[in-house]
């Protein structure tokens, strides 16, 4: 007989930033193969992941926002809380990447990156610690989406690669406050995954053949792989990891 229930997220309720495509949607989808209902927010529809969650027979709740203002992404939480419930965890998914020369890349590239990739992502959870740590006895998870390139330079990404840095000390930094309150903080650091975010890179083909070629599993990742990652760090399972940020990168990071 086998025991799973420390993988388990029945009874969770997770908040997903940017589940509409993507990532994001993965993580939703696999949130609720674990049992877990999600709350996805975003600026756009969530029609497809509403219908993807249905299809595997999990609760799905979508709410419009956008996440370029962080005053805007704390009251939502709010609404959130004080509306359907209280939250058991938080997925800081969403993100954006703006390439250009370093010499050619704007003040705007800069500001908006690192806004949604870093400045929401830090307010949006010290909004969650605040509403966890109000309510005695009451735990927490926090997944970050980091990236491969919260330990690499990268090319043509400067503001990017610098939210990325930003988000894995972050990720450090929180872990040593919270930990001892009752929260987790950790990230995952996807490698090159097949969604709209790479899109560039993959009908370049000279890049998406060099980036495959260093990629030692020998394809791109899908957005189910680090889904079923994310529902590890959410779940019981990983009640005693604190401020790590885990490659899911076909080994990329191990070459
Ligand atoms: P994606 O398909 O472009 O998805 C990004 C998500 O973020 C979308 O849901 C997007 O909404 C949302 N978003 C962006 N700006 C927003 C805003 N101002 N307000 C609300 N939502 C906003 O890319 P992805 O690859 O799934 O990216 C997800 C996360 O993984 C990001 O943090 C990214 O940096 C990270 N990551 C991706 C890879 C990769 O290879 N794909 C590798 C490492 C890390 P819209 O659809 O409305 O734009």
């Amino acid at each position: 007989m086998s025991d799973l229930s420390a993988f388990s997220l029945a009874g969770k309720r997770i908040l997903v930033t940017g589940a509409n495509t993507g990532i994001g949607q993965g993580i939703a989808v696999s949130i609720v193969r674990a049992g877990g209902a999600v709350v996805g927010v975003g600026r756009s529809a969530m029609d497809e992941t509403a219908e993807k969650v249905a299809a595997v027979g999990g609760r799905f709740e979508a709410v419009r926002c956008d996440l370029g203002d962080d005053a805007t992404a704390q009251a939502m939480l709010d609404r959130v809380w004080d509306g359907t419930g209280p939250l058991d965890g938080l997925v800081n998914n969403a993100g954006i990447i703006r390439r250009a020369d370093a010499v050619d890349l704007t003040e705007t590239d800069w500001d908006d990156v690192i806004g949604v990739n870093l400045k929401t992502v830090f307010f949006l959870s010290q909004r969650f610690a605040r509403r966890v740590l109000a309510e005695s006895g009451r735990r927490g998870k926090i997944v970050n989406i980091a990236s491969v390139l919260s330990f690499q330079g990268g090319i043509r990404v400067a503001s990017y690669t610098a939210s990325k840095h930003g988000v894995l000390g972050i990720t450090r930094l929180l872990a040593c406050e919270w930990a001892a309150k009752g929260i987790n903080v950790n990230g995952i650091a996807p490698g090159y995954i097949e969604t709209n975010n790479t899109e560039a890179l993959r009908t370049d083909p000279d890049r998406s053949a060099s980036i495959l070629a260093r990629i030692p599993a020998g394809r791109w990742g899908a957005p189910e792989d680090i889904g079923d990652a994310a529902v590890f760090l959410l779940a019981p399972a990983s009640n005693y990891m604190h401020g790590a940020v885990v490659p899911v990168d076909g080994g990329w990071l191990a070459r």
